[in-house]
């Protein structure tokens, strides 16, 4: 050896990564201090012996392919390789040399533990995700799926494997569900519902995630995450359907309620003319009125089952105020209610005839009922420019301020027989009729409602 090659030897015992070289018949012939601790051999042992009769576990490994490569080649070669027998991960890199390989190695076992420590963080985030986690390619076929994934739709993981998503799609989900997961495949992150099909046939609602995998700034599939969401979808469903009943019981409150009216006026005019044995004209019309009436309820309902737009036409506003002054005399008379009306003669008025009357009818009434003990009841309709002013007052015992604004509200009532509708009706009608309501009341006092209505 020369003083060059001492040199050299010299500055390789000092470098901080493991160091040998080999010659043409595998035979080490040199190797530096940090190679015999990372070896745990000491230089005599191994100067001059051939290295895969010395670390026959090797040829097995990576290193005997990627040196016989560096070699034939003529190659450097590097790569990593965890070595069994001393429980060693190594990074190696080898470069051919004029006499065979020149080999420097660093022990990598704590780096590569923790990365594989990370990796196992992430592989058990994946495995013991409550929910259901799986990874696609970019056409969609599984790569891998979680536990969760197999209970969701019932799959194995290896029946997965030869499947894409399509197939697990409920037909009418499909196309909504391709949209998302192409967005995802071009590197849109996705969060939406859909309808998946169980193993054993039916459906699974899913809320879904589609989020691209990207590996070097590469989109290389798509990862999903999806949550069973079928009792969700059930209760959401029920909850629907009991709302749906309850508009129905209310509908049919309100048009007991409406028939009743009609039916107390027909028993009121039998009862009068059985008891004074005589048939009065006047009262024969009024009596077909109201049979006309209760036939165009139980006609509503049967719109209401079938909804359609309701018919307006050109009505006689006086004609239906007197109509319902009548109606509602008897029991103003037996209230010892004073009627007092001021009622214009107004042209013929677009409206729904019979919502209008039922609006009067619900205003007046509950006037003559806040008066039991008598008082003064005022009802002026007006033609005012473009507009139809109905406006009732009463002398009765008028609502506290603070329960003003349940007025109208459905079910708010304060009477033992009331129902508490007849209100809610009256402020939807004058709201299909793009009218405003207006109430104001003063306890003992009375109370006022005004309703205008929009002549079109
Ligand atoms: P009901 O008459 O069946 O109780 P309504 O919807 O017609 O239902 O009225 C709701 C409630 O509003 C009544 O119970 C009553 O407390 C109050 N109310 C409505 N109009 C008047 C009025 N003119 N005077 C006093 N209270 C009224
Ligand atoms: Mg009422």
């Amino acid at each position: 050896m020369n003083v060059e090659e001492l040199n050299a030897l010299d500055i390789l015992d000092r470098i901080t990564d493991g160091f040998f070289a080999l010659d043409y018949a595998w035979n080490f012939t040199y190797v530096n201090e940090e190679a015999t601790k990372l070896l745990f051999r000491n230089r005599e042992g191994l100067v001059g012996k051939n290295v895969w009769d010395e670390f026959p576990e090797a040829i097995e490994l990576p290193f005997y392919e990627m040196y016989n490569h560096a070699i034939k080649q003529q190659v450097p070669v590097t790569f990593d390789s965890y070595f069994p027998p001393l429980r060693t991960w190594f990074d190696v890199r080898a470069y051919p040399s004029p006499n065979g390989l020149s080999v420097f190695f660093q022990d990598i076992t704590e780096k590569k533990e923790a990365v594989l420590q990370s990796e196992q963080h992430y592989k058990s985030l994946f495995e013991h995700h409550p929910d259901a986690v799986f990874s696609f390619d970019l056409e969609g076929n599984y790569l891998s799926v979680n536990k969760g994934m197999e209970e969701l739709l019932g799959y194995s993981e290896e029946e997965y494997k030869k499947l894409s998503y399509i197939p697990l799609v409920s037909e009418d989900s499909l196309e909504i569900t391709n949209a998302h997961f192409n967005k995802a495949a071009n590197g849109e992150t996705q969060n939406y519902e859909t309808k998946a099909l169980h193993k054993n046939g039916h459906v699974v609602h899913v809320c879904v995630a589609n989020i691209p995998i990207i590996v070097n700034e590469k989109i290389v599939g798509v990862y999903g995450i999806a949550k069973d969401i079928t009792k969700q979808k059930q209760a959401e469903e029920m909850l629907i359907r009991s709302e749906k009943l309850s508009v129905v019981g209310e509908l049919s409150a309100s048009i007991a309620h409406e028939i009743r009216n009609p039916l107390t006026s027909l028993k009121g005019f039998l009862q009068l003319m059985k008891s004074t044995g005589t048939e009065v004209p006047a009262y024969f019309d009024i009596m077909t009125d109201e049979i006309s009436r209760i036939e165009s309820i139980t006609g509503e309902l049967l719109l209401h089952a079938k909804p359609q737009a309701h018919r307006f036409n050109y009505e006689n506003v006086k004609e239906i105020t007197e109509h319902v002054l009548v109606l509602l005399g008897s029991q103003a008379l037996m209230n010892n209610v004073e009627v007092v009306t001021d009622v214009d003669t107004i042209p013929p008025f677009k409206c729904i005839g019979n919502q209008i009357k039922q609006v009067l009818i619900n205003v007046i009434k509950n006037a003559i009922e806040s008066m039991p003990n008598g008082g003064e009841l005022v009802v002026q309709v007006k033609h005012r420019e473009n507009k139809v002013c109905i406006q009732v007052r009463d002398t009765g015992c008028g609502i506290p301020e603070e329960f003003l604004d349940e007025v109208g509200l459905p079910f708010y009532t304060t009477k033992e027989k009331g129902t508490g509708l007849g209100m809610m009706t009256t402020m939807r009608i004058v709201e299909t009729h793009g009218g405003e309501f207006r109430i104001s009341s003063k306890v003992n006092v009375g109370t006022d409602i005004e309703i205008n209505l929009p002549i079109t």
